[in-house]
């Protein structure tokens, strides 16, 4: 079975599957699962301690699941964007809430690896150096503080993959990484479930302001609402070039590829001297790197693979580099200052954009997907936006 949003349907297979479990039905019909008699999983109707918030409305779908610590219980409503939440009614119980209309959130993102990167390099005093900046960094809470810098065998003993040009350096532990494209699939999922109509292998041509509303041109209709969030990357440009907009923006072409090791690295590997990012995704290596600016967003140039492949082999050993498969580049969308561009258009307020992540789309995408929903359909963006603003170059 294909990986894929978690289901109310999913809530009740595994807890009917729990060892001694007995399904008994609450009040209203409502599915509550028991062992020895304490429920652990249980379908609520509504209280008055979970409602929403605008409305005052109680929410009519809301899990109670029982966690084994509190730990357990922090790690997973502490994150406002979390699904899982508490009321004060839990203050002390070992549960955690879900509404099942948000059960689909829950599968997003599951595949993340918490492993930390393994940072490589040839030369000890590059990694030295960068060690010291990442000790520096940890100070301000962004990252864990680096793991002690290791020599040539210390390096290639914790990577057996390395070989003799890998000769020092160091574990950020902690850090996260993702197949981005699971990501994706389940972020699609997850909307769906949540009713969003997703049209794929649909251009917007062109973007209408027509005063009171906003529309935009596909090849089967025009799809009119009150906001339309442009989030097409470095394409944005050409989207509102004839709204009059000018953004500063522009492809800094990345490339990718996939070899096929006989033994897979345990954790991400950042290969300085490569430049490039080598990422366990299943049975392949993920390797991505380069920045290229010829002024094109879609012209793949072979040497780039070639001299990654090229830079790569000291650093890797019993790899077959001939062996490659999903070669591919993507145009990242590159701002001069290096921040995104978030916010309304001001002269079209209903046209909002949300691209220029540069290096970072997928590491910021969460951050910006949070603020530019709050913007549309909340009470503001709850940050400054006027850093990121799109006029901002003028
Ligand atoms: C090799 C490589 C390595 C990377 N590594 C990392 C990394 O380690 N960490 C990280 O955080 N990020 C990484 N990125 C992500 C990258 O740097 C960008 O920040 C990210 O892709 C930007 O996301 P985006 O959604 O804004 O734009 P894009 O990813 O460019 O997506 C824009 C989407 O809009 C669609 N679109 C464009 N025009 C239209 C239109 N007219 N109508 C409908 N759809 C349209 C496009 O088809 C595309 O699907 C990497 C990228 C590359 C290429």
């Amino acid at each position: 079975m294909r990986e894929r949003a978690a289901r109310v349907a999913d809530v009740h297979e595994i807890a009917a599957a729990m060892p001694h479990t007995t399904l008994i039905e609450g009040p209203k019909g409502n599915a509550i699962y028991q062992v020895g008699g304490k429920s652990f999983v249980f379908f609520r109707t509504p209280r008055p301690d979970a409602f929403d918030p605008d409305t005052g409305e109680r929410y009519p779908d809301v899990i109670v699941i029982w966690v084994e610590t509190e730990a357990d219980k922090l790690a997973l409503v502490q994150d406002p964007g979390s699904p899982f939440f508490t009321t004060e009614h839990f203050n002390g119980h070992l549960s955690v809430l879900v509404r099942a209309s948000r059960l689909a959130e829950v599968g997003v993102g599951r595949h993340a690896r918490r492993d930390g990167y393994l940072v490589v390099h040839s030369d000890r005093d590059a990694a030295a150096e960068q060690h010291a900046r990442i000790v520096d960094m940890a100070v301000t809470g962004v990252c864990a503080a680096p793991e002690p810098l290791l020599g040539p065998a210390e390096v290639r003993a914790h990577e057996p993959l390395l070989g003799d040009a890998a000769r020092a350096g160091f574990v950020i532990p902690g850090e996260r990484w993702i197949d981005a494209s699971l990501l994706i699939d389940d972020l699609a999922d997850a909307v769906r479930s949540a009713g969003v109509d997703v049209r794929t292998g649909t251009p917007v041509s062109a973007v209408h302001d027509l005063g009171d509303a906003v529309e935009v041109d596909t090849p089967e209709d025009a799809v009119a609402g009150a906001v339309v969030v442009l989030a097409t990357g470095v394409w944005t440009r050409d989207l509102v070039a004839p709204l009059g907009v000018k953004l500063q923006l522009q492809a800094g072409k990345g490339y990718s590829f996939a070899l096929h090791p006989s033994r897979m690295p345990t954790r991400l590997l950042e290969l300085s001297d490569a430049h490039v990012m080598a990422t366990p995704v299943g049975d392949r290596l993920r390797i991505a790197g380069t920045m290229e600016f010829d002024g094109t967003t879609d012209r793949f140039h072979p040497e780039r693979i070639q001299a990654i492949v090229r830079r790569l082999g000291p650093l890797l050993r019993d790899v077959d580099l001939t062996h490659r498969t999903e070669e591919w580049m993507g145009p990242r969308p590159m701002t001069p200052d290096g921040l995104p561009i978030l916010g309304s258009l001001a002269a079209h307020p209903r046209v909002v954009l949300a691209t220029g992540h540069n290096m970072l789309g997928i590491t910021l995408g969460p951050v910006t997907g949070g603020v530019i929903a709050n913007l549309v359909c909340g009470d503001g963006p709850g940050i400054d936006l006027a850093p990121f603003a799109p006029a901002r170059f003028r």
